[in-house]
């Protein structure tokens, strides 16, 4: 296969999804079936109650951590258990517990690790149901929240800390703005005052390693790429640290988290596809992402390889690649109504929430979900890409479509 220049952007997006190919294909199989003599997929096993050959034996059980082993259907099936393995070896943690979505992978740690008095940090980038998780239930149960800038040094961040804050958060790039953060950056200021760093590392799953760079707690909403095909709601918490591992592992057990047995099996088989399936799309995303930085309607390009991206010094240090998912920001003479026009007239771009999937998707991203702090946000009008495994050309001519709607109606 041709590889791109090193030097190169195509290079840069593209090269951790060649790296991750054979521990996709390969990973995530209990090491008791055999190579030979056995299907190439793990079976899918749907249970409530497991049955023990005597009372001793099931007391037995009783008194061990039992993280993988047989217990009850609560605890998690054999198809979970490979899906988490193999979760743990992408992210390079220790321990990972799937969990019913990519929402409660990011509200599970937060209950976790955070009491009544606590104070959390959470940058203003973050996506929004997090937010409002912070905002309502943690604040019902005496949790504090500062929100803090994206793109804030450390001087900033070390104002920001309190004696009581336990937990900063990290989103990289952030939700709609993209904004990069400096991970390492926010590990040293966290550890400092004897707080975790937690990350949703959802848009950075297997180019970005979260724990070489200082993260405790690393979540996935497994609804994206690696379910990968639209199909599957799921979510996944992986940890550095053993002892991080009982603390997750027993508020798991103690909410009832898991996922069903179906699901976690449609996640496994889309994470055997997705270094082919990422290798592709984040060379059509630059493509598309290049196209559109060179058109007159467009200001900005939010996509991580691109200078004009805030934090994008952090990208080059850090990620191994990029995904197909980038932010596109108009210029200012184009009001938000003619932007939603050129929304409403494209043909290839699905108009729905999520990404991840094989298709190609638009979201408007205007007024966005950045609120408390100022400097950075978009002034034009925004809109969010998601780019499939379409053909790029198809896709271009899409757009160029819906430009020509954008300019008749911001004319007219
Ligand atoms: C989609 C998403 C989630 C939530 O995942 P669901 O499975 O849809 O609940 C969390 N964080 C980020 C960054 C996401 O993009």
């Amino acid at each position: 296969m041709e590889q791109p220049d090193p030097n190169s952007s195509a290079y840069r997006v593209s090269q951790g999804w060649r790296r991750l190919a054979s521990l996709l294909v390969q990973g995530g199989r209990a090491e008791d079936v055999p190579r030979r003599g056995a299907f190439v997929n793990p079976p899918v096993t749907r249970g409530s109650t497991v049955l023990f050959p005597d009372l001793a034996a099931m007391r037995e059980t009783g008194t061990r951590s039992h993280d993988h082993e047989l217990v009850y259907g609560a605890m998690g099936t054999p198809i979970q258990h490979d899906l988490e393995q193999l979760v743990a070896a992408i992210e390079g943690g220790v321990h990972c517990q799937v969990v019913s979505s990519g929402l409660a992978a990011c509200t599970m740690p937060l209950l976790a690790f955070l009491s009544a008095g606590d104070h959390l940090l959470l940058p203003d980038s973050v996506y929004s149901p997090t937010r409002r998780f912070a905002s309502t239930m943690l604040a019902r149960m005496g949790v504090e929240t500062t929100y803090y800038a994206p793109t804030i040094d450390e001087a900033g961040l070390r104002a920001l800390v309190r004696d009581t804050t336990r937990v900063v958060f990290a989103e990289s790039p952030g939700s709609h703005t993209f904004e990069v953060q400096d991970i390492p950056m926010l590990a040293r200021v966290a550890h400092a005052h004897g707080a975790r760093l937690m990350l949703d590392n959802t848009w950075g799953i297997g180019v970005f390693q979260p724990f070489e760079h200082g993260v405790d707690i690393s979540i996935q909403a497994l609804t994206k790429y690696p379910g990968g095909h639209s199909d599957v709601i799921i979510g996944a918490v992986t940890v550095a640290e053993n002892e991080d591992w009982r603390i997750l592992r027993d508020a798991a057990i103690q909410l009832g988290q898991v996922a069903g047995p179906d699901d976690c099996w449609l996640t496994l088989r889309g994470l055997r596809t997705m270094a082919v399936r990422l290798e592709r799309q984040s060379l059509s995303a630059l493509r598309v992402a290049e196209w559109l930085r060179g058109r007159p309607e467009v200001a900005r390009v939010l996509h991580p390889a691109f200078e004009e991206c805030p934090g994008h010094p952090f990208w080059l240090r850090d990620f191994t690649g990029a995904c197909g998912l980038f932010g596109v920001e108009l210029r200012e003479d184009f009001p938000v109504s003619a932007m939603e026009d050129m929304i409403d007239a494209l043909g290839l771009f699905g108009l729905g929430a999520s990404w991840g999937g094989y298709e190609s998707l638009v979201l408007p991203t205007t007024g966005g979900i950045r609120r408390n702090i100022p400097g950075g946000i978009p002034k034009g009008a925004t809109f969010r890409i998601h780019i499939g495994l379409e053909n790029v050309d198809d896709l271009i001519a899409d757009l160029e479509g819906g430009f020509e709607v954008l300019r008749a109606s911001s004319a007219g």
